[in-house]
């Protein structure tokens, strides 16, 4: 690995570079500018990887600061390599139909804030739009899970059902009434049944993210431990702004990961050290 630009690695005699990409969305141009590169100067494929970066395989030394501009001038740059904030991924979002907010906004501002900031160790984040997460932020050091609690209008429910059957917790029942009731209880705040509902009889009544922090996607994986159930998501850049510097602050040297620390301090502690001044809706 380079040491001065780890997201170069060294192979056979050429290098690959990782490309960082926002959010894990790609503009035709920038897509262009990869095909191009890889076309000219490298070995005419690429791979995405897990963390929705993309390899950049077979490029000479020569070609290299080439390969960069053509990079930089469609808005790309290697990186999320060694100890840093890795390529922060996020789900499809609002083009997801069961998606009730932005999540591709939010991991965006997150990489303009904190994208590549230099730290103890490797730290991974995860943004999804809902609790049936198909980006696995529980795997990450920090995962953002989207959360709508939702409430039915009585007045206007007209019994259809189809909120029950898009409903994966089977948290709808129709009343005596004939009225769409949630049961609390099972309800995982997805947001689904609001965006079913063809007359717009359910409506939002809180929506939130749940942090986890501590999760670790290598093997063997281990879910990270939730910090907050559900908080406001303007409050969510400057939380992760926080996590971040404490990490820098109290890791030990062999703390490569967010999972030790939070072993060791206790996720207790971390909720009183963390969460001061944030409100916590649930
Ligand atoms: S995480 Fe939820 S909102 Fe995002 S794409 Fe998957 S199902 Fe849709
Ligand atoms: S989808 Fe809407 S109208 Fe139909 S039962 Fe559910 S809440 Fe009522
Ligand atoms: S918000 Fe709750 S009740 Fe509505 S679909 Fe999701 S789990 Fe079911």
């Amino acid at each position: 690995m380079n040491k001065e630009r780890p997201y170069l690695t060294k192979r056979d005699g050429k290098y690959e570079i990782k490309v960082r990409v926002k959010a894990g969305h790609l503009s035709l141009e920038q897509l262009q500018a990869l095909k191009d590169i890889s076309e000219k100067y490298g070995a005419g494929e690429v791979h995405l990887t897990i963390r929705q970066e993309v390899l950049l395989f077979d490029i000479e030394e020569e070609h290299i600061e080439e390969a960069l501009k053509r990079l930089e001038a469609v808005g790309l740059r290697g990186g999320s390599a060694g100890f840093r904030v890795r390529n922060i991924t996020c789900c499809v979002g609002k083009r997801c139909k069961n998606c009730a907010w932005d999540p591709v906004a939010l991991a965006r501002e997150l990489d303009e804030k904190y994208g590549e900031m230099e730290l103890p160790g490797a730290v991974k984040i995860a943004v999804s739009g809902c609790p049936f997460p198909c980006i696995r932020p529980q795997f990450n050091d920090i995962g953002i899970i989207g959360r709508t609690k939702t409430h039915v209008d009585e007045d206007r429910c007209d019994g259809c059902g189809k909120c029950i059957e898009v409903c994966k917790m089977r948290a709808i029942t129709l009343n005596e009434q004939k009225k769409a009731t949630i049961n609390e209880k099972k309800c995982k705040m997805c947001g689904r049944c609001m965006l079913n509902c063809p007359i717009s009889a359910i409506s939002i009544e809180r929506q939130g993210v749940t942090i986890m922090i501590g999760g670790h996607g290598c093997w063997p994986a281990f879910s990270g431990e939730t910090l907050a159930k559900m908080v406001k998501i303007e409050d969510v850049v400057p939380l992760v702004g926080r996590i971040l510097e404490y990490y820098k602050k109290n890791a030990l040297p062999k703390e490569k990961r967010l999972r030790p620390l939070v072993k060791r301090i206790g996720i207790e502690r971390l909720k009183k050290d963390l969460l001061k001044g944030i409100e916590v809706l649930m």
